[in-house]
């Protein structure tokens, strides 16, 4: 029994009839070596498309109608490519969430996957034709469509390997691989051959945005090995790998950044047992997610409390900490719209030090202030002023010398 291969197709893969044709290339070939399964996303532009269309009949559509809706985009490209793999020859079927019965939780736009039927598709590769499975969608125990969450067609394509046991998946995208920062901003930035899981759960986890994060976790949960490469042009990519070669790996691996986010600062809060927690507490209930936390020690029995969030989640969370103004009586609310987030990542962090003396030193060399730091075994973060991202991150590639 040859190996499984599973290939996900971003929407730029897709993105017209005659990319559909080079992806059925891509296809055919890699069928020659392997039994394949193919994953798709809608064509590009489709599901912001369905998503505006969704609002003509008033802000707030019904949950379900929304998914319903959004998810024919990936059924389009599906059914397209099947039908450009029969042109040349190539026996392909294309397969919606619930044909796979792809059951997933029921919060419609943020489903999770939970289980997926895999005698179907083992039985269409037994039969030596090419399944083409739908991205991005799935159904409730009750056969609703929900979908996964923006970029869930990467999720969709590692569970599917995953319960198929395949040796790979291969996320084909408009890039040619992951490099060490985003080449936008480093012009010199350099594309990774391999990449550990770890280090990419957390670039992605930081804000590189060229795999879902999801996908990540579930490929190192179930321990498939990933690999990202462009469907323009050939090329390895980068592997996404579960081993771990200290001699190859340098000490920093890459940076990641995010500009969209918002520090708040309570100050002058009493210094009390519960006060982390009554801060976080209520953010975590508003489904809010905290990210670097700073507490300083106190003075007369009074302290700060720096915490960090997503832009997307400043309203929600200024309106959880006014909230709170009665029980944990700080003086003031100090809220920082224009900072950004910088982190170093590399699992040779963790046999070496000094990494962050010599990433501060560069830092202090090029006038950049550090408001906060937060470190982890393979990780450095720093939040700074946003507009002086571009520049940090540059002097940080040129420290560790990740052109090289
Ligand atoms: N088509 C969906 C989106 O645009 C899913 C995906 O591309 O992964 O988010
Ligand atoms: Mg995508």
């Amino acid at each position: 029994m040859p190996n499984i291969i599973v290939q996900k197709f971003g929407g730029t893969s897709v993105g017209s009839e005659e990319r559909i044709a080079s992806v059925a290339k891509i296809v055919q070939k890699a069928s020659l070596d392997n039994s394949i399964v193919v994953v798709v996303s809608a064509m590009s532009g489709e599901t912001n498309r369905l998503i505006s269309l969704a609002k003509s009949f008033g802000d707030n559509p019904s949950r379900r109608e929304f998914d319903a809706l959004i998810s024919t985009g990936e059924k389009v490209s599906a059914a397209l490519l099947a039908m450009a793999l029969q042109q040349i020859g190539v026996p392909a079927k294309s397969f919606s969430a619930s044909q796979i019965s792809m059951k997933t939780t029921s919060t419609y736009s943020k489903a999770r996957i939970l289980d997926v039927d895999g005698k179907k598709i083992q039985e269409t590769l037994d039969a030596g034709i090419i399944p083409i499975i739908t991205g991005f969608q799935g159904i409730t125990e009750s056969g609703d469509v929900t979908t996964l969450g923006r970029g869930g067609s990467d999720t969709t394509a590692v569970a599917i390997a995953a319960q198929m046991k395949a040796k790979r998946c291969d996320i084909y995208t408009d890039v040619d691989g992951i490099y060490t920062t985003d080449p936008r901003i480093v012009p010199e930035a350099k594309k990774l051959d391999t990449i550990t899981m770890e280090e990419m759960l957390e670039m992605a986890g930081q804000g590189a945005k060229v795999i879902q994060i999801r996908a990540v976790e579930f490929a190192n949960k179930y321990k498939i090995p990933v690999r990202v490469l462009s469907s323009f042009e050939s090329g390895n990519g980068t592997l996404i790998s579960l081993e771990e070669n200290n001699m190859e790996n340098g000490l920093v691996s890459g940076i990641a950044f995010q500009k969209d986010q918002v520090k708040f600062t309570l100050h002058g809060v009493s210094d009390t047992p519960g006060m982390a927690y009554g801060i976080l507490g209520p953010l975590s209930d508003a489904n809010i997610s905290v990210d670097v936390i700073v507490q300083n020690i106190s003075v007369n029995g009074k302290t700060d409390f720096t915490f960090t969030v997503s832009k997307e989640d400043e309203m929600a969370a200024t309106d959880v900490i006014h909230t709170l103004n009665d029980t944990l009586k700080f003086d003031d609310l100090l809220i920082d719209s224009s900072i950004a987030k910088v982190s170093l990542v590399g699992v040779g962090m963790r046999s070496h030090a000094g990494i962050a003396s010599s990433a501060f030193k560069s830092l202090s060399e090029a006038g950049i202030n550090i408001q906060m730091i937060s470190t982890s075994e393979i990780k450095i973060t720093i939040v700074i002023k946003e507009d002086e991202t571009d520049q940090a991150v540059n002097t940080l590639h040129n420290a560790f010398e990740l052109e090289k």
